[in-house]
């Protein structure tokens, strides 16, 4: 008889948990109130990208000059970032331990996406520059279908469509963006053109999503195929909007890549983005081919009662309050909702745990006006607002054995600053889920 394994989050970090917890062989529940953080993604997945402004997140060895790839960068982080999720978990084992840990997690996201035909393309050894829809560059590990296909390494030009009538695209602007990139970066020469495609991929004005529903019709090859006729030869990239169908995108951009030019989608944010939405599609997937229960439903409050944990549900919600002997909270921060911000300041609503930010300082309870950054360009202290976890990942604060946190809800980094996001998720949700696994099998309660 196996204990209760129930994880509350559905973003990536509890989805990995759930996934790593049924692997296991433990029967699981997962409840996850709505769509978080995890279905807004631009479309990298980065366990460590390049992050103008943090030292320990260069893009350049510092001394030598050379470029650096993530599992160097890995090795900055672990020494310049003491309570990032990362260094909790590996920083007694280095920078080896965390990058297999990494490839580890990275695998296991691959297996639970591939049936959903959502690649994760890449690896630690080299960097991709994939381009934003802004025409900012983003140097990073791995990245998703769609946005994987547009790394520019090795491409001998860009060629960004006009896609007249998708809503934000702006091929122009990305164009001028993107050459200053190349040029600051000294990337160059790498000649940055805008092509018009030989037809329109919308019908008038329409968001991304509309588009992407259009072409996932029974036309929806024909018309890219089309619209991309004799664009782009051996070598070079052509760059479109995230419009490439809600599903088989990486199968359509494949059969687009013919004469060895290659097509790819820009890294985009919502409402532009699709990248999110179809990678929160194949996680829920993957909950489904594993037979996790899931909940759609939000929890208020958890409650210990020796070594058993009580989840109950909010205000309006109507599930059975649920035990658990193993509990994985990954709620995130802000948009996943696992942290909430009032006049009373900012608190973490299911345990009321104290919240600290990376340089290990309390800032649940103080008012939102008065969490200001010290200066123009300075972080802002509630960006990297989380749950302190010791080397087990355990909740410093929390009562009982059985309870881990996974994902953004974990503070000491910031994610908008540190681009480590979707891989802060996968590695911690990948280590709770196992912890609580380990903790069923000898025998909890
Ligand atoms: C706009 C945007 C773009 C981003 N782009 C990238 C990118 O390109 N690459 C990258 O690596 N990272 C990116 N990130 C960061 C990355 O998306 C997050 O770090 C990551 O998804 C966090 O995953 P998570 O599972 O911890 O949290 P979330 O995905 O936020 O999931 C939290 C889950 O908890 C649930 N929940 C919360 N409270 C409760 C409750 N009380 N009861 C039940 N369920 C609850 C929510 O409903 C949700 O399911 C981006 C973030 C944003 C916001």
């Amino acid at each position: 008889m196996t204990g209760r394994a129930l994880v509350v989050g559905g973003g990536l970090a509890g989805c990995a948990a759930a996934l790593e917890l049924a692997r296991a062989g433990h029967p699981v529940r997962l409840l996850a109130a709505g769509p978080g953080a995890t279905a807004m993604t631009g479309g990298s997945l980065d366990v460590a990208a390049a992050s103008p402004g943090v030292p320990h997140l260069p893009w350049r060895d510092p001394l030598r000059g050379t470029a650096l790839a993530t599992d160097g960068r890995l090795g900055f982080l672990l020494s310049g970032a003491s309570l990032h999720p990362y260094t909790r978990l590996h920083g007694a084992g280095g920078r080896d331990e965390l990058v297999a840990a990494a490839r580890d997690a990275v695998d296991r996201l691959r297996s639970w996406l591939a049936p959903s035909q959502l690649g994760v393309e890449g690896d630690l050894g080299t960097n991709r520059l994939l381009p934003t829809a802004q025409g900012t560059l983003r140097i990073t590990d791995h990245a998703l279908s769609g946005p994987a296909e547009a790394d520019l390494t090795g491409s001998s030009r860009v060629l960004i469509a006009e896609a007249p009538g998708v809503e934000g695209w702006d091929a122009r602007g990305c164009a001028r963006t993107l050459i200053h990139e190349i040029e600051a970066l000294g990337l160059g020469p790498l000649p940055v053109e805008v092509v018009a495609l030989r037809r329109p991929l919308s019908r008038g004005a329409q968001t991304a999503a509309r588009v992407a529903a259009r072409l996932d019709g029974p036309d929806g090859d024909r018309i890219l195929t089309e619209a991309l006729h004799g664009i782009g030869t051996a070598g070079e990239v052509v760059l479109l909007p995230q419009v490439v169908g809600l599903r088989r995108t990486r199968e359509r951009l494949r059969g687009l890549a013919t004469g060895g030019r290659r097509v790819g989608e820009v890294i985009a944010f919502p409402p532009h983005a699709l990248a999110g939405y179809r990678l929160q599609c194949a996680l829920d997937a993957a909950l489904a081919a594993a037979e996790v229960e899931v909940i759609r439903a939000r929890a208020g409050q958890v409650r210990v009662d020796g070594e058993r944990y009580r989840v109950d549900p909010a205000a309006g919600q109507s599930f059975p309050v649920q035990e658990a002997d193993a509990l994985v909270l990954a709620t995130g921060r802000f948009v996943g909702g696992g942290l909430v911000a009032g006049p009373e300041g900012v608190r973490e609503p299911l345990l009321g745990l104290p919240l600290s930010d990376p340089e290990g300082r309390r800032v649940d309870g103080i008012p939102a006006h008065r969490s200001v950054r010290k200066g123009y360009g300075n972080p802002q202290p509630l960006y990297s607002a989380g749950v302190m976890v010791d080397e087990e990942l355990r909740p410093v604060a929390a009562p009982g054995r059985g309870l881990w946190a996974a994902g953004e809800w974990i503070g000491g980094f910031d994610p908008a600053r540190e681009r480590t996001g979707l891989g802060t998720a996968l590695i911690t949700g990948v280590a709770a889920g196992r912890r609580a696994a380990a903790h069923l099998d000898a025998g909890a309660p």
